[in-house]
């Protein structure tokens, strides 16, 4: 059956799928949601015996209804390749009682890597089956992670450009080496000056801007998002909650059927969506455990029903989850407020107001799969420090988070359901926070020699995304001012 996207704010705008991963955004500012779930069509035992790549077929398949079989092996086949640098592509790791779904073996070492390594190709696909022939411009504004790895996602990637703004004293300095050395002739980084806030504001005003986007038309260019709203990065997703699946079943580690647990270290509510999806689709899941850090909205959310961002934003270890407004739990308050358009709108613009909203009594009974807590900086250290101690697997800071609210998760429950945690990046993408929670000796070392450290320590080679920018050579070292960012992209595009 046909899946067909609607959004969150107006049940009557309806688009097939590629039309949504085109658009990324509805116009009426909300986000596009499928109109009914998708059921697994495999059993979990045929699942069992498949790749990641086979696997990712037999779910996105249900999703992006108006692609070929062939359109969608053919960018499976080109996003999950050797840009991994493990055939399994997400594989599972036991340690103290947990199965830790390393997500981070793509081209950048973190788990934005599943998704943006095959968004590139949704998209120019999506834009062939809609008759665009414009060359898509990806904008985006990055405060250090997604910028490299939609750069490496879009790079050399026919019919795209990609344009990342970032914050120029606002990346940690391995983040802007990355960013720098990006490779690519449709590649292009810029510093600005000013905050992340700034770089976001420029690329939302070049987006609305009507005028813009005619001249860009005229000339044979549009824009498109590659930001974690878009269905072409959520649908991507829900694919290695399946896969963790089926290799607990392949390895015997549950029976078919058995209920499993995950819990995923959270910030913009994309990836804990994905697994509310997948269980969903029927994949036997039973609790969402939602971590958080210092910035705790929203394990404040599920406790009290109130979402409230009028807080202090919380600089911490864990920089990918330092977010107060986490844009994807749009799509689980439309579905907890029984798909009503119009109720979504009225919260999401209480938001944008006071920058809170309370849901009611019969939405809060809706959550009841999910389980939220926080793990505090020197909680989230310590977890790294005990479980290398215990078990000499090293993690990095944000699944640290999750390893330790699911630490906090058990005490409370009792619950011995077998669980899988969400690891979304390499512990070499924050080797000094990783090293320093493990022996503050390591504080006194510079960034490389903390790296082969780490690689000793944790008896880990050190990844490929990391030796390649010691030696790389910068080639992008444009820098501009906040206000000239439009200009930026007209000279880029040679605009008229
Ligand atoms: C983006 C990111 C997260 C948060 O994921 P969301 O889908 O935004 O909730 C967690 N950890 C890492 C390493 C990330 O890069």
């Amino acid at each position: 059956m046909e899946v067909l996207y609607n959004s969150t704010r107006n049940n009557g705008i309806r688009v097939r799928a590629s039309e949504a991963i085109l658009k990324g955004i509805s116009e009426d500012g909300g986000l596009f949601v499928p109109d009914h779930v998708p059921a697994l069509d495999k059993s979990l035992k045929e699942l069992a015996g498949m790749t990641y790549q086979e696997v990712a077929y037999e779910v996105m398949k249900l999703y992006l209804t108006d692609f070929t079989e062939e359109e969608l092996k053919n960018c499976i086949g080109r996003a999950y390749d050797s840009k991994f640098d493990t055939e399994s592509i997400a594989p599972l790791v036991s340690a103290d009682k947990a199965y830790y779904l390393e997500l981070f073996h793509g081209a950048t070492i973190a788990f934005k890597d599943m998704a943006l390594s095959i968004l590139p190709h949704l998209m120019t696909t999506a834009a062939k089956k809609n008759n665009v022939t414009n060359e898509i411009v990806i904008l985006t504004a990055t405060s250090g992670d997604t910028g490299k790895a939609a750069l490496a996602g879009f790079a050399g990637v026919e019919g795209t450009r990609i344009i990342v703004f970032y914050p120029k004293n606002g990346v940690s300095p391995i983040q802007e080496k990355q960013m720098v050395t990006q490779k690519g002739d449709n590649t292009y980084v810029v510093g600005i000056h000013g905050n992340f806030d700034d770089a976001q504001t420029g690329v939302k005003c070049i987006f609305a801007d009507k005028e813009l986007a005619k001249r860009m038309d005229g000339q044979g260019y549009q824009f498109s998002s590659a930001n974690s709203i878009n269905i072409g990065r959520l649908v991507p997703q829900i694919v290695y909650y399946v896969y963790a699946y089926a290799t607990l079943l392949a390895e015997e580690k549950i029976t078919e059927g058995e209920k499993i647990n995950v819990v995923v270290p959270t910030g913009n509510f994309g990836n804990i969506l994905a697994a509310f999806y997948a269980k969903n689709m029927g994949l036997p899941i039973d609790k969402l455990i939602c971590a958080s850090n210092d910035n705790k909205v929203l394990y404040d959310f599920f406790r009290t029903g109130v979402y409230d961002r009028n807080r202090e934003f919380v600089l911490t270890s864990s920089p990918s989850m330092d977010i107060l407004i986490s844009s994807n739990l749009e799509r689980l308050i439309y579905k907890i407020a029984e798909s009503d358009g119009d109720k979504t709108a009225q919260l999401m613009k209480a938001l944008g107001g006071d920058g809170k909203y309370e849901i009611t009594e019969p939405m809060r009974a809706l959550l009841a799969d999910f389980y939220g807590n926080y793990a505090s900086e020197q909680e989230t250290a310590a977890t790294i420090k005990a479980l290398y101690e215990e078990t000499g697997y090293v993690i990095d800071t944000h699944t640290a988070v999750a390893a330790c609210v699911y630490g906090k998760y058990k005490e409370e429950t009792k619950d011995e359901t077998p669980t899988v945690i969400a690891s979304t990046a390499s512990p070499f993408k924050f080797t000094r926070s990783v090293m320093n929670a493990i022996d503050e000796k390591y504080d006194r070392m510079s960034d490389f020699e903390l790296v082969d450290e780490l690689s000793a320590l944790a008896n880990v080679a050190v990844p490929e995304a990391i030796e390649e920018i010691k030696s790389a050579p910068v080639i992008h070292d444009y820098i501009c001012d906040k206000e000239a960012m439009q200009k930026t992209v007209e000279e880029f595009l040679k605009l008229k």
